[in-house]
C-alpha cells in the first residue's frame, strides 16, 4: 500500500497550527494540519467556564480578521475565541483533519515519517504546533490521604465543582489569580499562594496594556530578563479587565501566602517570600508606568495624567505577618487548585531536536534538522511568540523559510 505523501505537515490545530496553515496557503505551499481533537481544543475543554481572553479584541487576533461583533476594547469570551479560530480556518480553507493524533515522528531520507492513530504519512517538512501547555504540572505531592479534592487549573471549571469549604489556590499567574478571584466572588474562603510575578497595569492614561507593551517595544523583546526565565504574568480580562491587585483581593477576605513548600501530616510549609513577591510585582507595575510616562513626554502626547495609579493600599496583615505553615484541616480547606503551569511533552518526537532540559533546540523555530520546525512556544522569536498576534508573525517567518527550501 502506498504511503500518503505531503510536503508540509503541521501538528496541532490551535492558534499556531491555524496561523501556519494560513501563511503557507498564502504562499501557495501544499500542507496538511493534524489535530488530535478539535480546532482550538484547549480553549474548548481545558479551561474554566468563565474564561475570557486576557488581551482586548483589537489586539488578540490575527491581522486578517477582526471581531466585528465585539467592542475592540472588550475581552472575547472563550466560546467566541473558538468560533474565531474556526472562522479563520474556514476563511483560509485550512486543510485540517481533526481526531488524528500524531504518535511518532522519525527522520527518513526524504524528510519525516509521521505515525498517527490513523496510519502513516511522509512529509518533507514537519511543523510542531502542539503548544506550550502540553502536560499539567503539579510541583508538590499532597497525598490523597490528606482527604481533599485536588485538581490542576486545566481541570477547574467553576466554583460549584468544588466541595463546600475553603480552597487553596497555588500559583498566582493569569490562571491562579482569575480562579482565586472567581472563588472569592462565589463566597468561598480562599487562600492564594503567590510566587514571583509580573503585574502589568491593565490600562494606564487611556491606553490598555497591549498598546503600551507594543509602543514600549516589550512585545518585540528578544530575550527574557536574566533570572526571570519562568516569570508568570498576573493579568486578567475578566469582568471587563482589571489590573490584578493582590492587596485588593486581601481586602475582600482572601488570605495571601508565600510559595507553598513541603507537605507533612496535614501541614503545608509556606516560604517567607510573600512580601518580596508582592514587592516584585509592584516594581514591574511601577516600571511600566514610568516607561509609559517617559513615552508620553518624549512624544508630546496629550494623555490624561493618572497619578492615582501609583497609590497602593497598605500591605494587609497576611503580608506583614505571613503564615509560614498552613494546617489544611484547621483552615477548613477541602480542595486545592494547582495553577502551577504546564510542561512540554515531545515524547512522540524521535528526532534529536531537544536540548538537555528537554526543550526544543531551535533558532526562531528553525531546528538543525532540515525541514523540522517549532512554532507557538514562549520566546520562540520574541515575547509575543506564544500570543495570537505574535504567532502569526512567527508563522510568516517559518513559511518564508519553507518557501526558500
Ligand atoms: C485558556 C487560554 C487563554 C489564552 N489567553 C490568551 C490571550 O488572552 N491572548 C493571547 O494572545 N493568547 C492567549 N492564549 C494563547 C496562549 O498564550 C497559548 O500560547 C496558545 O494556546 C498556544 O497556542 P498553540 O496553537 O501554540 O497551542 P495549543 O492551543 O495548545 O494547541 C495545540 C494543539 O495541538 C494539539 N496536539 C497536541 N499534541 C498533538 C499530537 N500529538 N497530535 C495531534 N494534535 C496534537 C492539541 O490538541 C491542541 O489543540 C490563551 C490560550 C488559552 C488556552
Amino acid at each position: 500500500m502506498s504511503v500518503e505523501q505531503i510536503e508540509t505537515l503541521i501538528i496541532g490545530g490551535g492558534q499556531a497550527g491555524i496561523a501556519m496553515s494560513a501563511q503557507l496557503s498564502e504562499r501557495g505551499l501544499p500542507h496538511l494540519v493534524l489535530e488530535r481533537h478539535r480546532i482550538a481544543e484547549r480553549w474548548r475543554s481545558e479551561r474554566w467556564d468563565s474564561l475570557v481572553a486576557n488581551g482586548p479584541a483589537w489586539h488578540d487576533r490575527f491581522p486578517i480578521l477582526d471581531f466585528p461583533d465585539l467592542d475592540p476594547a472588550s475581552f472575547a469570551p472563550k466560546d467566541r475565541m473558538v468560533a474565531y479560530f474556526e472562522q479563520v480556518a474556514a476563511m483560509t480553507k485550512t486543510p485540517i483533519r481533526c481526531g488524528v493524533e500524531v504518535t511518532s515522528v522519525a527522520a527518513i531520507e526524504a524528510g519525516y515519517r509521521v505515525q498517527t492513530n490513523q496510519g502513516v504519512i511522509e512529509a518533507r517538512n514537519v511543523v510542531s504546533a502542539t503548544g506550550p501547555f502540553q502536560r499539567p504540572l503539579i510541583p508538590q505531592d499532597v497525598p490523597a490521604a490528606a482527604g481533599m479534592m485536588q485538581l490542576h487549573s486545566s481541570g477547574y471549571r467553576n466554583p460549584a465543582q468544588l466541595p463546600q469549604g475553603a480552597v487553596l489556590v497555588v500559583g498566582a499567574g493569569a490562571s491562579g489569580s482569575q480562579i482565586a478571584d472567581e472563588l472569592l466572588r462565589a463566597g468561598r474562603k480562599v487562600y492564594l499562594s503567590v510566587g514571583p510575578h509580573d503585574r502589568p497595569p491593565i490600562r494606564y492614561r487611556g491606553k490598555d496594556f497591549c498598546w503600551w507593551l507594543g509602543v514600549l517595544g516589550h512585545w518585540d523583546a528578544k530575550a527574557r530578563r536574566k533570572g526571570m526565565e519562568h516569570v508568570t504574568i498576573a493579568v486578567s480580562g475578566a469582568h471587563g479587565g482589571n489590573t490584578v491587585d493582590f492587596r485588593a483581593f486581601a481586602a475582600r477576605g482572601m488570605t495571601l501566602l508565600g510559595r507553598t513548600g513541603a507537605y507533612d501530616n496535614g501541614v503545608l510549609q509556606i516560604a517567607a517570600d510573600l512580601a518580596e513577591n508582592i514587592a516584585g510585582g509592584d516594581r514591574h507595575y511601577l516600571t511600566t508606568l514610568d516607561e509609559a510616562d517617559a513615552y508620553v513626554t518624549a512624544h508630546g502626547l496629550d494623555f490624561p495624567p493618572e497619578p492615582e495609579a501609583r497609590i497602593f493600599a497598605e500591605n494587609p496583615d497576611c503580608v506583614t505577618h505571613p503564615l509560614r505553615s498552613l494546617d489544611l484541616a484547621q483552615a477548613g480547606i477541602t480542595s486545592i487548585v494547582w495553577a502551577t503551569g504546564y510542561a512540554l511533552d515531545y515524547s512522540w518526537l524521535q528526532v534529536d531536536a531537544l536540548d538537555e532540559k528537554g526543550r526544543p533546540d531551535h533558532l526562531r523555530g528553525v531546528t538543525k534538522h532540515r525541514g523540522l520546525y517549532f512554532l507557538g512556544l514562549p520566546w520562540l522569536a520574541s515575547r509575543a511568540s506564544p500570543f495570537i498576534w505574535g504567532v502569526w508573525c512567527d508563522a510568516a517567518y517559518l513559511a518564508d523559510q519553507i518557501a526558500a527550501t
